[in-house]
Order: structure tokens, then sequence, then C-alpha cells
């Protein structure tokens, strides 16, 4: 039987133990953030108190509402029983499918847990102490994340109108420049720039610099509207195309993203790259959700339609949003936190976006018209109290 005298003996070693090891820890380690990610459904329903998460609804993290494709989920079921064998570490059979869709070949194509994953391995390749990232003041925190944890600094050039100034952010570059971001569409804004501002960025930008397209949300766009960067791949330029499962093909669980670059470019990730990064049923789903272009098409008509629904909804309620073309949209509800946590309060899960500088604005990720309607709805409800209350 232990007693409490011994208890508190026993924290006490350990807090010591502890001690010792955040003093043999890299002292800037602790001054790195910690991402805050969308919050599970689960744990608010814990908050709650509620059993039946049936009428709650995250609309956080720009997941697909549709589900995954029902081709993947077929595929897994079956790979199941295969997982006492290790992955393929060179996925073979999804970097050869991704090369043919794509037109390029498999060797310039790298598979990340997550293209997350992959935004490590490029600051790892890329940067330490000495050198810099040029991104947007409100494009994906990851970056300056991935940068921070090989000590490189950040250099943020503000958004125009909540799109990308990639003139300036050319106009920023310093000779310790090597990773220059352009998430397009960009998250939070859902914001896009086109192939004629892009042309103008790759015709400006010095040699010394890589240029990083992160296109999370691209087949989310007709195919006629997507900007032509693969075009960069193929002159040879320094150029990475980041591309993910989690969006539009409805996997960010598996985590499988990837990269697509000159083969040269691609084997700096190589040499990073743990040999089973990508696990085997990640493998297997990916695969079969790359061949399921119905669930696409779905995908893509539920986004749009969603997104017109919302401008619709918030426009009667004279609230104002930024134009997206993605499938999330930032709404200004003047406060922002306090509408996140009272919209928790009525079972739905968006962002607050003070972390990016935007205090009176939330996201909110486009859900089934059953979703939007929900958040439309409660967001009219709490407009209404906030008018009643003040
Ligand atoms: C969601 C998102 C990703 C995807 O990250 P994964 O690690 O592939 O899930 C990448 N970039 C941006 C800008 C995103 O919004």
């Amino acid at each position: 039987m232990i007693e409490a005298g011994e208890n508190i003996k026993y924290t006490s070693v350990v807090c010591l133990m502890e001690n010792i090891v955040n003093r043999f820890a890299k002292k800037w380690i602790h001054n790195l953030a910690i991402y805050e990610p969308g919050r599970p459904l689960e744990e608010l329903a814990r908050e709650l108190g509620v059993d039946d998460m049936s009428d709650m609804h995250k609309l956080a993290s720009n997941e697909n509402s549709l589900g995954p494709s029902p081709k993947a989920v077929e595929s897994m079921k079956h790979a199941a029983a295969s997982m006492n064998i290790y992955p393929d570490g060179g996925a073979f059979y999804l970097r050869r499918a991704l090369a043919r869709k794509l037109d390029v070949d498999a060797d310039q194509i790298v598979l990340g847990n997550g293209s997350n994953e992959l935004i490590v391995f490029l600051s790892h390749v890329f940067l330490n102490a000495d050198r810099n990232i040029v991104m947007s003041d409100k494009a994906f925190v990851i970056y300056k994340m991935a940068a921070a944890m090989f000590e490189a600094d950040t250099i943020v050039v503000p958004m125009r109108d909540y799109h990308h100034d990639l003139d300036a952010m050319v106009a920023a570059v310093t000779p310790d420049t090597r990773l220059l971001y352009v998430s397009n569409p960009n998250n939070p804004t859902g914001t896009m720039v086109d192939n004629e501002a892009i042309e103008r960025m790759m015709h400006q930008i010095p040699d010394h610099v890589t240029v990083v397209f992160d296109e999370a949300y691209i087949e989310l766009l007709p195919p006629e509207c997507q900007p032509d960067t693969l075009r960069y791949v193929r002159e040879g330029r320094n150029v990475f195309v980041l591309r993910t499962f989690s969006k539009s093909y409805g996997l960010a669980g598996l985590r499988v993203g990837y990269t697509i670059s000159t083969k040269k470019d691609a084997k700096l990730l190589q040499h990073v790259r743990q040999p089973f990064n990508v696990n085997a049923m990640a493998q297997v789903g990916a695969l079969a959700a790359l061949e399921d272009d119905e669930h696409l098409e779905k995908t893509r008509a539920t986004v749009q339609a969603g997104l017109r629904q919302l401008e619709r909804g918030l426009r009667e309620m004279k609230i104002e949003f930024v134009e997206s073309v993605a499938n999330f949209m930032l709404v200004n509800v003047g406060r922002g936190r306090e509408t996140f946590e009272a919209l928790q309060r009525l079972k739905i899960i968006v962002r607050p976006m003070d972390g990016y500088g935007m205090p009176e604005m939330i996201r909110v990720t486009i859900g089934t018209e059953l979703q939007n309607r929900c958040f439309l709805d409660a967001l009219k409800l709490l407009l209404n109290e906030r008018t009643v209350n003040t």
C-alpha cells in the first residue's frame, strides 16, 4: 500500500526528473508553439455531457462532409486482414497511379503522412537558423511552425483584400530566403491567385528560392479553373506542388499527402523520409479513392451548392463574409471567439480566427445541406440573442 507521504515523495521525484529532462532539451524547443487543431466531436460531447452525437456538427477542419469514397472504404475492409505485413515503403501502386493521373514520372512524387509531414520534410531539407521563409500573414500557420522547428525565421507579408500579394512576397525575399509558400486556394481565406499572377511571380523569383504551391483544395475546383503549376515542374523549375487526400478525397483520418517536383528535388525529400511514413491501410484507401471520380464529382457539387447556400443565408442576415472557392468560408461575426464558444453550446464546432489576427472572424467548413442549415439557424439565434441583450 502506498501511504500519503510516499505519494508526495514519488510526485517530487517525478517533478525533479522532469526538470532534469527539460534542462537537457534544446532551449528553444520550449518556445515553439503547439498547433491547436479543430476540436473533435467526441470531446465536445463529453464536455456537454451528451452521448448522442447525431445532431452535433464539426465544421472546423475542412473535412469532406460526404465522408470517404465508398470504394476506398471497401478496399480498406479487404486490406485489414493483411495488416501484419509492413507497408510497401516505396508505395509503388499509389505513386504509379498518381503519376499516370498527373502525367508525370513516379519518381517525381513523394508521399507524406499528410501534407503536413511534407512541409516538415521541406523545412528539414532547406532551413536552418540562418535562413528564412516567406508567406502571407493569413496563410496556413503550419509553414511558420515547421520553419521554427529548424530555427528559421518567417517573413510575413500582408495579404491584399484577403488575397496573396505575390508581388510583395517576391519583393520580401532576402538572400537568405529558401522557401516561399503559396497556398492556393488559401486556408483560411478561401481565396485564390490566378495563372497570370503566378506567372508574374515565377518570372521574378530568384533561383535560390524554392516555391511551394500548397494545393490542398485544388480538386474542389472544376479542372478548367485549376491554375497550372505543374508546368513549372515540367520546365525543371525549383517548385514543389503539394497535394493531399485529406480534403477533396475525404481521407483526412488516413494521413496521405504528396509532392510533385523534379526528380532531383524529389530525391532531397527521400533523404529525410522514414521508409514507412505512409501506412499500408492509407496506401490502399488512397489508391481506391483516386479512382473514384464519381465521389469527387459529388463532393465538388456539394461544396458548390453549400457555398451558394451559405452566401444566400449570410446575405439575408446581413453578415459579411469573404467569398471562397474552397470548402470553407471566413464569416465576420464581430466577436469570433465568443461566437465559436456560443456555437459549441449549440453543438456546432467552427474555428475561431484570433490566432490568424482576425478576431472578428470565424471559419466555417461547408457541410451537407442540413449541416449548413443548422449553422445558419444557430447563427441567427445567436445574433437575435445579441440584439435582445444589448
Ligand atoms: C488541410 C490543409 C492541408 C492538408 O494537410 P494534411 O496534412 O494533408 O491533412 C495542407 N495545406 C493546407 C493549406 C490545408 O488547409
